[in-house]
């Protein structure tokens, strides 16, 4: 028998989990360890900070679902990881002291270094997590004229909610006579283009902001704010009456003891999804150290890849599967239109760019999807 701990309640574990205990005999235990019961699904969190769903249709219980596919669940906070001992430390939670394992698979996420700009906890908003999400459509519901500076920092890998906010924002002053007296800017570390890692993709963008009359600066790395102004290194400061920004992203501290990491905090897998230099631990999602954005359905086909291996390596097999690094992606335009892009990161062969209301529908669709697998 074979002790397995999955560590995070995200799109990485919880797929790690499914498919681990629907390829592994029921002699294994198979356990998640995560520090909420409630799993959230981010993508969703535009549309709940603009009133299009409500905080059920974006979250469901860890613990039922779990426990339907035969996976023990863990409420509780991971503090380390120690491999030569083969345990993991928890600092508080439903249990305490150290869990032993003999397979890890750790998908803890990324952090949010806040504290790399000074003035975010103060100044701005964000809608990485539910509370943040419904606090700033608040503030959007009383905002009556203004500039609204939307981006995110150096670091942040995450363009997709941003440009989502700009558009549902542009689309909610539309439908309350507000448009002409509120102006749009989103803010760029970098060009449109690095940022999507795509010439077409960033021209199909361009257009679209254009037409919802959304300014774009690009090269404008913000590095810290005061109450109304967004500033740069270079001193370059930027007015706002409401600010939502994404701060920059690190890897999870839990895995900063394991010397596994690259200079942000990632953690350095092969493309089998083994951790390197580590036997018997495999690592998912966004704590991994690949290029590009950081995006669910990575987390999801990465989860199944280390599965597969994982489940595999108990056999007494080699690796049978292995990652490809592609990006997809819907920017949704309010339900009015969606702008969808594929591209393979690692080749770098130009993305397939498609845009039309059919990919903010597919989007919702696919939403609903993930929702009726496990509620
Ligand atoms: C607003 C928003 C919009 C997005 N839109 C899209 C989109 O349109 N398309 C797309 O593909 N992706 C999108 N993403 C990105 C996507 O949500 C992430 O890439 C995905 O959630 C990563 O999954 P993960 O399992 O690696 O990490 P997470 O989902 O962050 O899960 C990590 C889990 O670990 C738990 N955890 C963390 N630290 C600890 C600890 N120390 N102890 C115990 N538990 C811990 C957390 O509670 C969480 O359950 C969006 C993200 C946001 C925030």
């Amino acid at each position: 028998m074979a002790k397995i701990l999955v560590l995070g309640g995200g799109f990485g574990g919880v797929v790690a989990a499914e498919r681990l205990a629907e390829q592994l005999g029921d002699e294994h235990q198979i356990t998640l360890v995560s520090r909420s019961r409630q799993f959230i699904f981010y993508p969703a969190l535009v549309r709940l900070a603009f009133g299009k769903c409500d905080v059920d249709d974006v979250s469901f219980d860890l613990r039922n679902t779990m426990l339907n596919r035969r996976v023990n669940f863990v409420e509780a906070e991971v503090a380390h990881i120690d491999p030569f001992e083969r345990k993991v430390s928890i600092a508080h939670g439903q249990v305490e002291g150290k869990l032993p394992y003999d397979y890890l698979v750790f998908a803890l996420g990324r952090r949010l270094a806040t504290e790399k700009i000074p003035g975010f906890y103060e100044h701005a908003h964000h809608l990485l997590n539910v509370d943040k999400a419904i606090k700033f459509g608040k503030e959007v519901k009383a905002l009556d004229d203004g500039r609204v500076v939307l981006g995110q920092c150096f670091g942040a890998r995450l363009p997709v909610p941003v440009y989502e906010t700009a558009f549902a924002l542009a689309r909610h002053l539309e439908q309350n006579g507000r448009r002409d007296r509120v102006r749009i800017t989103v803010v760029s570390p970098d060009t449109l283009e690095s940022e999507l890692r795509d010439a077409a993709g960033a021209v199909a963008l361009k257009k679209a902001l254009d037409e919802h009359q959304i300014e774009h600066l690009p090269n404008f790395p913000i590095v810290s704010l005061t109450q109304n102004s967004a500033i740069t290194h270079t001193a370059d400061a930027i007015h706002f009456d409401l600010l939502m920004l994404v701060p920059p992203f690190r890897g999870s501290s839990a895995a900063h003891y394991m010397g596994v990491t690259d200079n942000d905090g990632y953690v350095h897998v092969h493309a089998t999804m083994r951790v390197i230099d580590h036997e018997r631990i495999y690592a998912v999602g966004d704590c991994v150290s690949f290029s590009g954005p950081k995006m669910g359905h990575m987390a999801v086909r990465q989860a199944e890849v280390a599965a597969t291996n994982l489940a595999a390596e108990i056999d007494g097999r080699g690796p049978i599967s292995n990652y490809i690094h592609d990006m997809r992606f819907v920017i949704d335009e309010a339900g009015t239109d969606g702008l969808y892009l594929h591209k393979d990161i690692w080749t770098g062969e130009p993305a397939t760019v498609k845009q039309g209301r059919f990919w903010s529908w597919a989007k919702h669709v696919q939403q609903r999807y993930w929702e009726a697998m496990h509620s």
